[in-house]
């Protein structure tokens, strides 16, 4: 804004002033909708996109769900391949496959907050009605489950300038990614694998779709073979898969708000060098308690 200032008093008054104002406004706007639809820019609160990179490490995620057609083939394959995710579900989706929300927690993934209707309309309101959308998803979650997830991905990953009281009035952790399928753009599921894949780092959090909430469906077979080219392509370059929560917490420091510590179970997972794909056999391996995470 100072640099504006400057930039206006050197500009004479008359039609000159005007296109530099009408210019400036334009760019301020453009910077606005950047700052609230990119999140790794950080511009409206920090996001949490990448884990502690001296691992070879990577944590999957699915948005969007869920769905009776895809969550439990998604599920399945998740259990062969002995991975666990964490899956941001939709409140109002979630109210209406309750099982399915159950399902996936009792397979030890986490379940996250993608807002309660998936709508954007909260972008452009108050602290408080952004506490109310994530708030109604956060209850629909403790009816079925009995706690509250303690991870939200934002629709598209927007943000804006109330978001970060929000989620933290709700002890919601932001979480974003540092690569994504792109899974509307690309279509096919070899592609937007290789997509992935070449694209993966140490720490990488992973974004894949089960559908688009509201505006299209994929078959399920297009997000089961995207979801095993994923895993089998970064297992062939050396990446192992751990749960988000366990990706963050690695002692070599967590881009994590204040306030905000490891649950009990994961700490003694860690401890015992448990972290990542820890299942024995055919099951995954419960955690003592779930009470107080997701
Ligand atoms: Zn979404």
């Amino acid at each position: 804004m100072t640099a504006c200032g400057l930039i206006l008093a050197l500009v004479d008054a008359g039609p000159c002033r005007t296109w530099v104002l009408t210019g400036l406004a334009g760019f301020y706007i453009v910077l606005l909708a950047v700052g609230a639809l990119a999140p790794r820019l950080n511009f409206y609160m920090r996001a949490v996109c990448r884990g502690p990179v001296d691992q070879p490490w990577v944590a999957l995620t699915f948005d969007d769900g869920p769905d009776p057609a895809i969550t439990p083939l998604l599920l399945e394959l998740l259990r062969r391949e002995r991975i666990r995710a964490v899956f941001f579900y939709v409140g109002e989706a979630a109210r209406q496959y309750p099982a399915l929300v159950a399902k996936t927690a009792a397979d030890d993934h986490l379940i996250g907050n993608h807002s309660n209707r998936h709508g954007y309309g909260w972008a452009f309101s108050s602290t408080q009605r952004i506490v109310v959308e994530f708030e109604a998803a956060n209850r629909a979650f403790t009816q079925i489950l009995g706690y509250a997830p303690r991870f939200a991905r934002t629709p598209v990953g927007a943000s804006c300038p109330g978001l970060a009281k929000a989620l933290e009035r709700l002890r919601l952790g932001y979480i974003a990614w540092d690569v994504r399928g792109l899974e509307g753009l690309y279509r096919d599921p070899a592609r937007i694998a290789a997509r992935i894949v070449r694209r993966a780092r140490n720490g990488s959090i992973i974004l894949l779709h089960e559908l688009y909430y509201g505006v299209s469906r994929f078959e399920s077979h297009q997000v089961l073979e995207t979801a095993q080219l994923t895993i089998d392509g970064l297992r062939a370059r050396g990446f192992r898969f751990v749960r988000l929560d366990q990706l963050l917490e690695q002692p070599e420091g967590t881009p994590w708000p204040d306030g905000w510590e490891p649950s009990p179970e994961t700490g003694a997972l860690l401890a015992e060098g448990g972290a990542g794909e820890s299942m024995t056999g055919d099951r995954i391996v419960p955690a003592a308690s779930r009470a107080g995470r997701a």
